[in-house]
């Protein structure tokens, strides 16, 4: 039994008050789903799905206090009310004085690179979020991962497997530091299984990309997530708030990139926050362009009014206390019952190893493919794989671009689930693996040239 900090059984800090009933189908129903889905958990529809670990972005519930902002929503079109609490408590909570508010999370990249990123450069991070990555190639630019060694070891239990690499920094600063136009850290790192940055590291990132004069920013979807987890694992931070600790992560940065579908836990919504107002205004006139005025940037004054409660309930402790030993007890769940799990657990999803829990399938054949559609048919879940079908092929050769490992990704939105439907994900994955051997490989029956996980389909082998 999973235990709270205070030796009790872990319970949620909430109770329920409005509810959505879901529901498992037959087995034969969802074979015929699957079918139907061409063995793609994307195409599935929402109503077949009895458990959606698709992903924590836009899935998180609601508080009452945010659907009472909600009602209150002003929508002006300029200086709206709604868009003036969005800049208290980002001004509160982060400690940034200005925000653009954009429609989500890659909008506020997009409005970022367009400014400060220019064909040739270089932009280093831990580990590139896919959008994060993607905007920086589209403007004609090299994103560069540079996280720590122990973060590509998917086994260690190194506590801050987010952290950057110092001496590849300060290395890629001082032999080509007239093309890094931005330095960027990505909170909690979301490609190695949600790994926190430590204070420590984040200081020190600080420290070397002003010394050579670069702006500093966050990629800061998961920054509660990140503070509380420095609560949990850096020394000398136990006796301090997770609010003290995420002030603390941001004074070290110049700005922050935003998406509020994930610990802000609005439905949609994003945003650039930042201190140095020549580049407020540089990145306006693009927000403005793309996402509309700058006091609503794409989002309805009720989605800012949310968004502007969501924030400050993002550090709220019984919640991050509750959903981080959530996913641990999932962790330790699958650990135990010999599931290979990616280590330690991270704060928004437990990563599985297909590649190893299906060492009979070859990973031309698409291992972590294949759980994905198995979690599906054994008990209704849905997950994503990040592995080689997501991953493409090789521009160049035309051959699949192997990633380093084959995953699984079971994140969990906030609030949703509670310990038993989770119980129920970790028994679906023990009886896979008791007959893992009848399980199938697939083959591609439709390949899209780009984004092929999203629309390909599949047929089982064999
Ligand atoms: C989700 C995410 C983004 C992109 O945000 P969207 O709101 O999906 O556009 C960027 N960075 C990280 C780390 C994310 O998890």
């Amino acid at each position: 039994m999973t235990m709270s900090p205070d030796g009790w059984p872990l319970a949620e800090p909430y109770k329920t008050k409005m509810i959505e009933w879901i529901r498992l189908l037959e087995p034969t129903e969802r074979e015929a789903a699957l079918r139907r889905a061409g063995y793609n958990p994307f195409k599935l529809l929402a109503q077949e799905v009895y458990i959606d670990l698709l992903t924590d972005s836009g899935t998180s519930a609601m508080s009452q206090e945010q659907w009472g902002a909600l009602m209150r929503g002003d929508e002006s079109y300029a200086g709206s009310v709604s868009f003036q609490e969005l800049e208290r408590s980002v001004g509160d909570v982060l400690g940034f004085p200005l925000v653009l508010p954009t429609h989500q999370g890659r909008a506020a990249e997009h409005v970022l690179f367009r400014a400060l990123a220019h064909p040739g450069d270089i932009v280093p991070n831990n580990l590139h979020f896919d959008t994060t990555k993607a905007h920086v190639l589209t403007a004609g630019a090299t994103p560069l991962d540079i996280v720590i060694k122990e973060g590509e070891d998917p086994e260690g239990d190194y506590p801050f497997k987010g952290n950057l690499d110092l001496e590849r920094l300060e290395t890629l600063l001082r032999d080509q530091g007239d093309r890094v136009p931005v330095v960027m850290a990505t909170v909690t790192s979301n490609n190695n299984g949600g790994q926190p940055v430590s204070l420590e590291n984040l200081r020190a990132v600080s420290e070397i990309a002003h010394r050579y004069g670069k702006p500093f920013f966050l990629d800061a979807a998961r920054f509660a997530e990140n503070a509380y987890l420095i609560q949990q694992r850096e020394a000398g931070q136990a006796s301090r708030s997770v609010g003290d600790i995420a002030r603390e992560m941001m004074s070290y940065a110049d700005g922050c990139t935003m998406s509020a579908k994930k610990d802000p836990m609005v439905n949609i919504g994003g945003f650039v926050a930042l201190r140095d107002e020549d580049l407020y205004r540089r990145l306006r006139d693009f927000g403005i362009l793309y996402e509309g005025y700058a006091t609503y940037g794409g989002l309805a004054g009720r989605d800012l009014a949310a968004l502007a409660q969501g924030i400050r309930e993002a550090v709220f402790e019984p919640h991050l206390s509750y959903r981080v030993a959530q996913v641990a007890q999932l962790h330790a769940t699958l650990r135990e019952d010999g599931i290979p799990v990616m280590s330690p657990a991270g704060g928004h999803g437990v990563y599985i190893d297909a590649g190893r829990m299906f060492d009979h399938l070859g990973r031309d054949v698409f291992p972590g493919w294949a759980l994905s559609v198995e979690l599906y048919r054994e008990r209704g879940i849905r997950c994503v794989e990040i592995g080689t079908v997501l991953a493409g092929r090789d521009p160049g050769t035309g051959e699949h671009d192997y990633p380093p490992l084959d995953l699984v990704r079971l994140a969990i939105p906030r609030r949703v689930y509670s310990q038993a439907h989770l119980q129920q994900v970790a028994e679906a994955a023990r009886r896979i693996l008791l007959r893992r051997h009848d399980v199938p490989g697939y083959r591609f029956t439709y390949e899209p040239p780009t984004l092929r996980h999203f629309a390909a389909e599949f047929a089982p082998l064999g």
